[in-house]
């Protein structure tokens, strides 16, 4: 990683409790480059003005700068069509945005199946429960490995005809594990159902090809691919997002209002009632666009090379148990000291200037599966470095001394 790299995040540069900062906690959220903030005030202090229904001047430039990011987002992902691309809040949003219209549709019936993976963040698993309350559907959960992989010995038995929608993770926020789902998806294609992958953790690290990868819906959230929280996306594929119902109501995403009766718009507004987080999607592109930059191959290397090396030196911590141990991991180390509290020591790295996550990291079932209430994970991204990597395991070799 080349300094210049590391210089585009200011916030980087400050110390915690006297200590250089050392931010390995990107799976939460990841830290905004230069081009990304310029970005956001460029859009405020040039283009601030509501979308698609002014005639004036600044509110032209402000919906074509919004068309122009979709178009830029749509591409990344190598969506077919710019107008299968739906601006959301984020990865939940989108998630909940795919299970109510579904719901809604009422083409799942009672008796259908939904299929998920027991690696699934809360965000992929609470929609699609609520979506089998409302539908009398039932929830299917394919098995995690002692590796912490899918276990897909019986997956033939766990896809049916009964199974309506196969919902899986694509990488794990709190394992790592990059999911073997162009293995999933044909058979899951096969069988007629419809595939939405969580792409939370897919999209910061690595080149995604929607088409490639032969899903129905794909969903992200901006904020862990260097771009503002609010922002993020779904693409879907047309003739399914044309078949499904509206979902929230308002303005943009109508034709005509009577008191009788609503028309509503074309694809992308129908799913976007209200005025949209213009500033976050401008944001959102110049996001992609810098990390199409530094390339997408360069950000998965270098953050592979960090998790090599931390994953090397953890083990000559004694007591230390990685929970995630897959070959096919994208940078996240997830970890457990016998004896000592995760939050203990989650408390103790910060004091030293170190930033990870402790918990259950939204995925209390796969906890369960593990039998622990939660780890301590360190998560890369291409700003971090090699000697940060040694400073954290200094500083958990400490910490484990102290605790002991
Ligand atoms: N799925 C995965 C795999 C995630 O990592 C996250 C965020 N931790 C989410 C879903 C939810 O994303 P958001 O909170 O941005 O909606």
């Amino acid at each position: 990683m080349s300094p210049e790299i590391r210089s585009q995040f200011p916030i980087l540069e400050q110390t915690i409790n006297g200590k250089p900062l050392v931010y390995f906690d990107n799976a939460a959220t990841a830290q905004k480059p230069l081009a990304v903030l310029d970005a956001s005030r460029a859009y405020y202090t040039e283009l601030n003005s509501n979308v698609h229904r002014g005639v004036h001047y600044l509110s032209r430039k402000a919906t074509d700068a919004h068309e122009h990011a979709r178009e830029v987002v749509a591409a990344h992902f190598n969506a077919p069509h710019t107008h299968e691309l739906i601006f959301t809040s984020g990865t939940t949003d989108g998630i909940n945005l795919a299970a109510d219209t579904l719901a809604l549709s009422g083409r799942i019936k009672s008796g259908d199946r939904v299929l998920i993976s027991g690696l699934e963040h809360h965000s992929n698993i609470v929609p699609w429960q609520m979506l089998c309350q409302q539908t009398g559907a039932e929830l299917d959960v394919i098995p995690v490995t002692d590796s912490g992989e899918w276990d897909l010995s019986n997956i033939d038995s766990l896809i049916t005809e009964r199974t309506k929608v196969v919902a899986l993770n694509h990488v794990s926020n709190a394992l790592g594990t990059i999911n073997p789902v162009e293995t999933v998806i044909p058979k899951a294609k096969a069988a007629g159902a419809l595939v939405l992958l969580d792409g939370a953790q897919s999209a910061p690290h690595m080149k995604v090809d929607v088409q490639a990868l032969g899903c129905d819906f794909y969903v992200f959230s901006g904020h862990k691919t260097y771009a503002p929280t609010g922002i993020g996306a779904l693409w879907g594929k047309e003739e399914i997002l044309n078949s499904l119902p509206p979902w929230r109501g308002g303005g943009e995403m109508i034709k005509e209002v009577t008191f009788e009766k609503t028309t509503y718009n074309d694809l992308p507004f129908k799913y976007e009632a209200g005025t949209p987080n213009i500033e976050g999607a401008i944001s959102l592109a110049a996001a992609l666009q810098w990390m199409q930059q530094v390339g997408l191959d360069t950000i998965a290397n270098h953050e592979h090379e960090l998790l090599v090396q931390a994953t090397a030196a953890i083990q000559e911590i004694e007591g230390v148990k990685i929970y995630g141990t897959s070959e096919h991991k994208a940078g996240v180390l997830s970890f457990g000291i016998e004896g000592i509290h995760h939050y203990d020591l989650g408390t103790l790295i910060d004091n030293m200037g170190i930033a990870v996550r402790t918990g259950h990291h939204c995925c209390q079932p796969l906890m369960a599966r593990f039998g622990i209430t939660g780890t301590t994970r360190a998560s890369f991204a291409i700003y971090n470095t090699a000697e940060e990597v040694d400073t954290f395991i200094a500083a958990l070799k400490k910490a484990a001394m102290m605790l002991r």
